[in-house]
């Protein structure tokens, strides 16, 4: 019987090591190609866009298969683990012809999404996390790495909604957990877009033990075993380059959710995605990738210590005041490649002769950036110097060894200097005594032979030739020239002494090229020695990169230091903006707003129409806390602030008010979040809370959260709001404080000034504006009347609020406060799902209008553009 296509003994080979790596595509290399057989074919022919063959074609069971030639593998392996797939590389471990039987294979690298460390162009500021997560008596231990840096940071969550908080924030392509992870937990995690990886147990690594350093903590051990190891056993290398983890506490940095960080778009926009348009964005004005990266992190977690906000603030304030130094110190750095990141290639041995120059180049920097630091004679930037490290071994060591230009290869020679090593010298003396001998061999054969246009030549076929042309070749000394190939027309000839001359040659090559690598190798283990110094190179040069970057967005949009009181005194901002859209619009089209909220003041109740600017107020405030509390300076003209401990946000996008209710499940969940989880220190932002619900609803339970807050938290809370009756709890309670943002008319057009004034909006806001569009007076007549009824049923509907506040806190309430509104009705602008025309009571109209009434009826507000709703009034006028 004929042997079966898969009892073949390479593909019995195949198939042992593929049952290791059941849950990836296994690239087996075959010669020149990587070879995808059986389903890992199937699929990866339709991912990647490749023919699918089969290996055995004409056997009854050939296999499917597919492959990648070798050196553009690359590419393909990226395009998959893109898409969330891992890709094992599978290597032959001998030369195949001196192979005896089966040529020895094996994985070299299993590449995860979220081991990878290739950059991608544009990306350089991005970091790439891979998690991990164990669960032990309650606990979860909680840490990350970002494997192209070898940064880990590591910390201990008390519940599973902030592992996936982490989770989110992070980006996080790839969680490992432990095998026996409990299968709830597992099924929590496949709910979310992140590949689940397992990772068994095993001895620890001396990477384990390594990057445990100082830890005590059982659980977060646990997991930075879970993570080490699987990163040891997916690399298959020593991870020289990982750091000693950092541990952290979320709760000693300014706390906010995943979905806060989102709403406040800190670092993606919530419209495009993208960077563009963010906090990152704005305030991102590094000179390094690393400085980027920094940025980055220290966005997600503000700090609490005012100490060290303070010290980042002095820094700012020391480098604005020495421009002319800043701007030096920005070319240097500007010249200082990604040191992590080479530090890593070091590590990784995927370094080569280019990045070993950029490291030099980079270490170059540190003196002069000493110098410049020295120059500015700042004591607040005096630690900065004494950390920064020359690392003056690394520099003369590629210094002496790596040449000028070397190749991207390093196993083709060209990369170590002349006079670095004697045997290399030696063999590049022999290289060229040849050469040499070669060329001189030229004019001697034309003169002995006497034929003038003899030439020697060399191809990699046939080596180094002597080439005469046709006419001569009679003068060719017969017997002392071997020919060797014929050409049209000339001839090719060899002699003994030019083929003795090339094997001088091509054995000095290889050996010098062996040996070329043989000593990169070697300085590559060097500076190994010396990651964590560069490392910490890294850090510092970072630091110093961000806090120059604060110095120059503080100055070019003329920011302010905030400073921190307790918070008693509240919060003071005078001509705050928001850093964003004052960047976007320009400054002179943003109009400043102050926020006062002082001892007696805990929530701002903000009413105004629709675009007038609510909720812009709102992300201003919480931007400003954010950028205060990393140490930048903020946009204002002055700013006192309390140090918060977290920000809590319910901030609509336009399309989830359409949505309905679910979305009011989502405000709902939010919304517990904060009352759950606030402190008097935190700073909550409601936009519009209990829209995604009936009217009555939303404003009964609005109302109810307000006094919660107001009785029970005490966190400083702006809170934005359409229900016009709400305004009228100024009178009750009495740490609520109304304003408002206006509008006016101007030439007939609705102008939105965007200023945030005290007390409430006027209550007859919405009639006002469509009797500014134009309406007809006997639909405004109209809308009047049942402006009428509806406040009669909302007296009876809304209840005040049960309980007074308590006699002191009454009379402590501050006699300057805004008088409220007794007779608070519903703003009709803004308003959606009040049914506006009750049909019984209808007073008579004629039939046109009770066209346009019910069109009205019908329109769905939010889904109008203001263009869309001016069309509309348009033609209802038209028709009237
Ligand atoms: P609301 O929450 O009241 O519906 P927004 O805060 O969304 O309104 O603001 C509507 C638009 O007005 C925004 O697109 C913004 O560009 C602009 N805007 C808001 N506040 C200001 C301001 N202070 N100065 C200039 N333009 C502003």
């Amino acid at each position: 019987m004929p042997q079966k296509t898969q009892d073949t003994p390479m593909m019995q080979q195949y198939q042992a090591i593929k049952d290791q790596y059941k849950d990836a595509f296994l690239f087996y290399r075959i010669g020149d190609f990587y070879e995808l057989f059986y389903d890992d074919a199937i699929k990866g022919s339709q991912l990647l866009e490749l023919t699918l063959t089969a290996r055995n074609k004409s056997a009854t069971d050939p296999i499917p298969m597919c492959g990648v030639p070798h050196h553009a593998a690359q590419n393909y392996v990226d395009i998959l683990v893109d898409k969330g797939y891992k890709v094992a590389i599978c290597e032959q471990m001998e030369d195949p012809r001196k192979a005896v039987g089966m040529v020895k294979r094996a994985v070299i690298q299993l590449v995860t999404p979220g081991t990878v460390v290739q950059e991608k162009p544009g990306q350089a500021k991005d970091s790439n996390f891979l998690t991990a997560v164990y669960a032990q008596d309650g606990q979860f231990g909680f840490a990350y790495t970002d494997l192209a840096t070898g940064e880990i940071f590591v910390s201990k969550l008390g519940a599973i909604s902030s592992v996936i908080n982490e989770l989110l924030s992070l980006r996080t392509k790839e969680v490992v957990i432990p095998t026996d992870l409990s299968a709830a937990f597992k099924t929590e995690l496949n709910k979310l877009d992140i590949l689940v990886s397992t990772q068994a147990d095993a001895p620890a690594t001396s990477e384990v033990s390594f990057v445990s350093q100082g830890i005590q903590t059982p659980v977060e051990l646990a997991v930075l075993k879970t993570l080490v190891l699987y990163l040891v056993s997916t690399q298959k290398r020593a991870l020289a380059h990982l750091q000693v983890a950092v541990e952290y506490e979320p709760s000693q940095f300014l706390r906010m959710d995943h979905q806060v960080k989102e709403a406040l778009e800190l670092s993606r926009s919530l419209r495009t995605g993208e960077r563009h348009g963010t906090l990152l964005w704005l305030l991102d004005r590094t000179k390094t990738a690393m400085g980027g990266r920094l940025l980055k992190q220290w966005l997600d977690r503000p700090l609490l210590d005012r100490t060290k906000i303070e010290q980042r603030q002095a820094r700012v304030g020391a480098f604005s005041a020495h421009f002319f130094e800043r701007s030096t110190l920005q070319d240097a750095l500007t010249k200082v490649y990604d040191l992590e990141r080479l530090a890593g290639r070091v590590a990784f041995g995927s370094v080569n002769g280019r990045d070993l120059l950029q490291l030099k180049g980079s270490l170059a920097q540190v003196p002069l950036i000493k110098d410049i630091l020295q120059q500015m004679q700042d004591p607040t930037l005096t630690d900065f110097q004494n950390q920064l490290d020359e690392v003056p071994e690394v520099y003369d060591l590629i210094d002496r060894a790596i040449q000028a230009d070397p190749p991207i290869s390093v196993t083709e020679g060209g990369i170590i200097q002349d006079n670095y090593n004697q045997t290399l010298d030696d063999y590049r003396n022999a290289m060229n005594n040849s050469k040499q001998w070669i060329a001189q061999l030229e004019s001697q054969e034309r003169q002995v032979t006497g034929i003038h246009n003899l030439r020697i030549g060399f191809n990699k076929v046939f080596g180094y030739y002597i080439e005469v042309t046709k006419g001569n070749v009679k003068q060719v000394p017969a017997g002392r020239y071997e020919r060797k190939q014929t050409l049209t027309n000339a001839e090719r000839y060899i002699t003994p002494e030019l083929k003795e001359k090339e094997r001088l040659i091509l054995e000095a090559q290889e050996k010098s090229t062996a040996l070329e690598y043989d000593l990169f190798t070697e300085i590559r283990e060097q500076i190994k020695k010396q990651i964590q110094r560069l490392q910490h190179l890294a850090a510092v040069i970072s630091e110093i990169d961000v806090l120059q970057g604060f110095s120059v967005v503080a100055e070019q949009q003329h920011y302010v230091k905030p400073t921190f009181t307790s918070h008693k005194k509240g919060v003071h901002i005078e001509n705050g903006r928001h850093p964003v859209v004052e960047k976007v619009l320009g400054a002179q089209q943003y109009i400043a707003n102050g926020v006062t909220m002082d001892q007696h003041t805990d929530i701002l109740l903000i009413t105004g129409p629709n675009m007038s600017g609510k909720s812009t107020y709102m992300r201003q405030m919480a931007l400003t806390v954010i950028m205060a509390q990393l140490g930048s300076f903020v946009p204002a003209d002055k700013c006192e602030l309390p140090i918060f401990d977290q920000i809590f946000t319910r901030i609509g996008a336009a399309d989830d008010l359409i949505s309905g209710k679910s979305t009011f499940m989502v405000e709902m969940i939010e919304a517990n979040n904060a009352l759950a989880h606030a402190s008097s220190q935190s700073l909550i932002l409601f936009d519009e809370l209990g829209r995604g619900t009936a009217t009555y609803d939303g404003m009964a339970l609005a109302q109810a959260i307000i006094e919660y807050i107001h009785e029970h938290i005490h966190a400083k809370t702006l809170f934005s709001t359409h229900y016009h009756e709400l305004t009228g709890l100024s009178d009750t309670l009495v740490k609520l404080a109304n304003v408002h943002v206006g509008a006016t008319e101007e030439n007939g057009k609705l102008i939105f000034m965007h200023k945030v004034l005290p007390g409430p909006a006027d209550k007859s806001y919405g009639i006002h504006v469509a009797q500014l569009a134009g309406l007809p007076h006997s639909l405004l007549q109209r809308a009047d009347h049942i402006l009428g009824d509806l406040e009669a049923q909302g007296a009876k509907t809304v209840p005040q609020q049960a309980e007074q506040p308590t006699a002191p806190e009454a009379a402590a309430k501050p006699a300057t406060k805004a008088p409220a509104t007794p007779d608070a009705a519903p703003d009709l602008v803004a308003e959606t799902q009040l049914s506006l025309f009750p049909e019984p009571k209808a007073a008579p109209v004629d039939a046109k209008a009770q066209q346009v009434i019910n069109a009205l009826k019908k329109l769905d507000l939010m889904d109008q553009t203001p263009m869309d709703a001016m069309n509309n009034i348009y033609h209802w006028q038209k028709l009237l």
